[in-house]
């Protein structure tokens, strides 16, 4: 049985990489009937915020990547961790060491002038017939993990390859600080070991602590999972993904107008491929999803392509969903949704032509809220002679069948009279009803309007 998680640190909200890793662990859980758990990793007490916790699981929730267990919480399990490195202390796999900080930069210096790396040296190792010095009086100990000395650790990661580390590299960790807290590698190994992790898909920013978690795996006797270290995610620009290229939150493209169909298709396609297919659901994904198609190499963010798709998930969405969704932003505006005709209708009209969800509701609320063209656009589109057409418009619409044949019928009817060609008729009616000059079919649009509202806002003008 396939277990994957996700365990991001709460110090910030989720972002496209934290999601893309969350994406891939789950869908690899949902592929093979597994089991994906979210952990929240909050030992950093000081940087940890319960806002970025709702952060966290306000994303999942809008990506719709729902956990079968959790969310735990590393802080709640404390005295776990503490337990395990009891056993480990008893199990001689762990020894406390007194070496004050003070003690330790000097080790330091002294290996640096040396040309050394730096590393702890092992003094409070206990190694067969090696005397120990005396604990000093009044020193709290940390406890750290005896990590092998010879041979190496290897693992075949899933992405990058195999990798092998000499042990001779890597010094004793330190797992439990002087006042008692398990540090972050060690909560990690005992989350993983316990909750029963067989797969350890994460950012390759962690693939130095790979080897000491199996190390301290190993120690334990537990099995050691496979891991998939993902490469990172580059911004449009080439450099690592950051504020600077705009939107890195998650929830920042809900707010932006982003169908989270559209971020999990692209946040799928980031370092992943299945042959040129660039669109596909959810369902489709979870079902292609595998761990051989990842690229080992950086992803670059693409926002042309995520803007290409949501204006396709846009396009395929039911109009009383984005109905929905178009009604609370026009709330948030301080716009009445329910003042203009049915916003289902509206959006029939806007779907194919926007780009996001913000684009739908510029465009819903010019028939909610009174119109108020700029100024430019009044002088150079409604003149006197169009004006005079206007007139005669309003007086034949104000009986004319509501239906856009004979909408057309009648502005064509006017053109004639007038001696007018169609956008002479057409832009200043646009102006006229909707404050500006560009809009779908204006015979739609009049339709949608209705009657009652076409009558009140031509009247402004004629
Ligand atoms: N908490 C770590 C992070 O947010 C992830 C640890 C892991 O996946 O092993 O980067």
């Amino acid at each position: 049985n396939i277990r994957t998680r996700f365990a991001p640190s709460p110090t910030g909200y989720l972002h496209i990489g934290g999601a893309r890793t969350a994406l891939f662990s789950w869908a690899y859980a949902r592929r093979h009937a597994g089991t994906f758990i979210l952990r929240i990793e909050d030992t950093d007490v000081a940087r940890s915020t319960p806002e970025a916790v709702q952060a966290i699981l306000d994303g999942m929730k809008w990506l719709g990547l729902d956990a079968d267990e959790g969310p735990f919480y590393q802080m709640q399990r404390m005295d776990r961790y503490k337990a395990v490195i009891q056993e480990m202390l008893a199990a001689g796999t762990a020894y406390y060491c007194y070496t004050a900080p003070e003690e330790l930069d000097r080790m330091r210096e002294e290996q640096r002038a040396r040309g050394e790396k730096p590393r702890y040296d092992g003094r409070w190792r206990p190694d067969a017939g090696k005397a120990l010095p005396v604990p000093p009086e009044g020193v709290k100990p940390v406890v750290r993990f005896r990590n092998p000395t010879d041979g190496v650790v290897a693992w075949d990661d899933l992405v990058k390859g195999r990798i092998e580390i000499a042990n001779a590299e890597l010094d004793d960790l330190v797992i439990a600080r002087a006042d008692g807290t398990p540090t972050y590698n060690f909560c990690v190994v005992v989350d993983d070991r316990d909750m029963g992790i067989t797969h350890v898909i994460r950012g390759d920013d962690h693939v130095n602590n790979t080897p000491r978690q199996i190390n301290i795996l190993k120690a334990l006797g537990a099995e050691v999972p496979l891991y998939a270290h993902l490469s990172m995610i580059l911004g449009d620009d080439g450099t690592k993904l950051s504020k600077r290229h705009g939107a890195v939150s998650v929830m920042q493209y809900a707010d932006e107008g982003y169908l989270p169909e559209a971020v999990v298709n692209y946040l799928g396609r980031l370092g992943w491929s299945h042959g040129d297919d660039e669109i596909f659901s959810r369902e489709q994904f979870v079902e292609w999803f595998d761990l051989d198609h990842i690229t080992p190499s950086a992803a670059q963010f693409n926002t042309e392509k995520l803007n290409w798709l949501n204006a396709h998930y846009i396009k395929q969405a039911d109009n009383s969903h984005l109905a929905a969704d178009v009604s609370s932003r026009l709330a948030r505006r301080g716009v009445d949704p329910e003042a203009g005709p049915a916003l289902e209708a509206v959006i029939a009209l806007y779907k194919e032509r926007v780009a996001n969800l913000n684009e739908l509701a510029d465009s819903a609320e010019l028939y909610c809220v009174e119109v108020h063209p700029a100024p430019e656009l009044i002088a150079q589109h409604l003149t006197d002679p169009a004006r005079a057409a206007l007139a005669t418009l309003k007086a034949r619409l104000a009986s004319v069948t509501w239906d856009k044949a004979a909408l057309s019928q009648a502005i064509k009817d006017t053109m004639a009279e007038h001696g007018l060609k169609m956008p002479q008729v057409a832009i200043p009616l646009r102006v006229a009803t909707l404050g500006v000059a560009q809009t779908p079919a204006i015979d739609a649009v009049l339709e949608v309007l209705g009657r009652e509202r076409v009558q009140a806002r031509m009247a402004r003008y004629v």
